[in-house]
């Protein structure tokens, strides 16, 4: 209101002064009222052209993009444009907050492990985060306001999005690839819906493995199971003969034997999942562990094989010896159990440059070709079933030394070829290896005995 009182003032005095000129004029004309009428009408005139200039000069601002401030002028036209300036700086901050903070909720759902879509009534795409591109092979910017179903073509996530009812997820199998992709979606606003992807290739994996495991399991047991009420019922409907009985005998106890192996194998694998990583500072004299390997084979092949068992290496392992023991043990068990008797088993360490070692077994056994190479530590994966099975396996020894080795922070490599025999590989980092005087074990070959362990 402070620009009211100087407004009506200069009104006041443009018509006075006009009034006041015009008055003068009109004396010299004889005409001083029609002097003093248009003097009065050029002092309102002055008033409206100056009024029309400031309100164009303010116009000119607003139309255009209002970057610099409003024209400063006095009065009314000052107070005005002083008014409309801090409304849309005040527009313009709000509207820039709710930008931020609209662009902070984007960055959100982008960073969302899951894919985001949302869809309009006519099934557009109005927004998808890169996730959500990746899972339908969309791009982000290309394909908004486009028909997802002109875009996404699997026939039934068509019909599950066309059917409406969306209580339950759709499992996409082999979308983008080999993957599989849980879809869900959400109806919202109106006519809007919200698609939710979520990859889950690896959970249906591990529920696939599982469901195998627990077959291969129920399989393996009901074999010797079925063997076993086989000989109970022979001998309980039929006459035997002493030593039928203590034939059918042995090989009930065969059988027994081999579930009991597959019960300790389990249970061991079992251990060796839910326990957590063996203590690095732990530390287990390798020589004693070869030592002890080393008569179990010998015990096992009763001289079938000959033997060489790498001794003196002066090494000390950090992790557990119990599996450690197992490991090793596993696969000098394989050796004997696959070599043909007169056949040759190595068992040695050599230390490895970056202060890491290997221990390995080797034998001059059957081999085993290429394409099986990759899948022998998978559980129950055999090469030759019966073969296997005949010699007391349970298809589970190379899955629990590889479970142990990785625990370890190690590796398990296989090199084998048909017909020129196998070897395994445990490679152990540098933190889990020194020499017993407690040096780390940088590049020291142990020597391997000409016949060592005993033949
Ligand atoms: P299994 O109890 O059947 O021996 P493993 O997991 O120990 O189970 O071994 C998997 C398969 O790898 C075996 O069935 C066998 O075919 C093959 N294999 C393992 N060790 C040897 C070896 N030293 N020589 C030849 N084949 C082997």
């Amino acid at each position: 209101m402070n620009w009211l009182v100087p407004r009506l003032l200069i009104a006041a005095l443009a018509v006075a002064l006009g009034t006041f000129v015009g008055s003068w004029a009109g004396n010299w004309s004889s005409l001083p009222m029609l002097g003093e009428l248009l003097g009065a009408a050029s002092g309102v005139g002055a008033l409206v052209l100056a009024d029309a200039l400031r309100g164009h000069r303010l116009i000119q601002w607003l139309r255009g993009s209002q970057q610099g401030g409003a024209p400063r002028d006095s009065g009314l036209w000052g107070e005005l444009g002083y008014r409309i300036e801090r409304a849309i700086r005040e527009r313009d901050k709000a509207l820039a907050r709710e930008q931020g903070q609209l662009q902070q909720f984007l960055s959100a759902i982008e960073a969302s492990p899951n894919g985001v879509l949302m869809l309009d009534e006519h099934d557009q795409i109005v927004w998808c985060n890169r996730v959500a591109g990746d899972h339908f092979s969309l791009d982000p910017i290309r394909d908004l306001r486009q028909r997802i179903t002109n875009l996404v073509r699997y026939p039934a996530f068509v019909s599950y999005l066309q059917a409406g009812q969306y209580a339950e997820p759709l499992l996409l199998a082999n979308a983008r690839g080999r993957a599989t992709l849980s879809v869900i979606v959400r109806a919202y606003g109106e006519g809007m819906r919200l698609v939710l992807s979520l990859d889950v290739t690896e959970r249906e994996r591990a529920e696939s493995m599982r469901r195998d495991f627990v077959a291969n399991v129920s399989h393996e047991i009901r074999t010797p199971l079925t063997v076993l009420t086989g000989f109970i019922e022979t001998m309980s409907s039929l006459p035997l003969t002493e030593a039928e009985r203590k034939r059918v005998l042995t090989l009930m106890d065969q059988q027994t034997q081999r579930m009991l192996s597959l019960v300790s194998d389990l249970l061991t694998l079992a251990t060796l999942e839910g326990s957590p990583r063996p203590a690095p500072d732990r530390w287990v004299a390798l020589d004693a562990l070869l030592l002890r390997v080393g008569s179990d084979g010998q015990a096992l092949s009763a001289g079938r094989h000959r033997i060489r068992v790498q001794q003196d290496t002066q090494v000390e392992l950090a992790g557990i010896e119990a599996e450690l023991l197992s490991a090793v043990a596993n696969l000098v068990t394989n050796a004997v159990r696959y070599t043909p008797d007169g056949g040759e088993i190595e068992v040695g360490w050599r230390a490895l440059g970056d202060g890491g070692g290997e221990l390995s077994v080797s034998d001059t056994g059957p081999g085993i070709a290429r394409e099986h190479l990759p899948r022998l530590t998978e559980r129950f994966y055999r090469v030759d079933g019966s073969r296997s099975r005949e010699t007391g396996g349970t298809g589970l020894g190379l899955s629990i030394v590889k479970h142990v080795v990785q625990r370890h922070g190690g590796e398990l490599q296989i090199q084998s070829e048909p017909g020129k025999g196998s070897k395994f590989r445990l490679l152990l980092p540098a933190v889990r290896v020194r020499s017993r005087n407690g040096e780390a074990e940088v590049g020291v070959e142990a020597a391997m005995p000409e016949s060592g362990g005993g033949d």
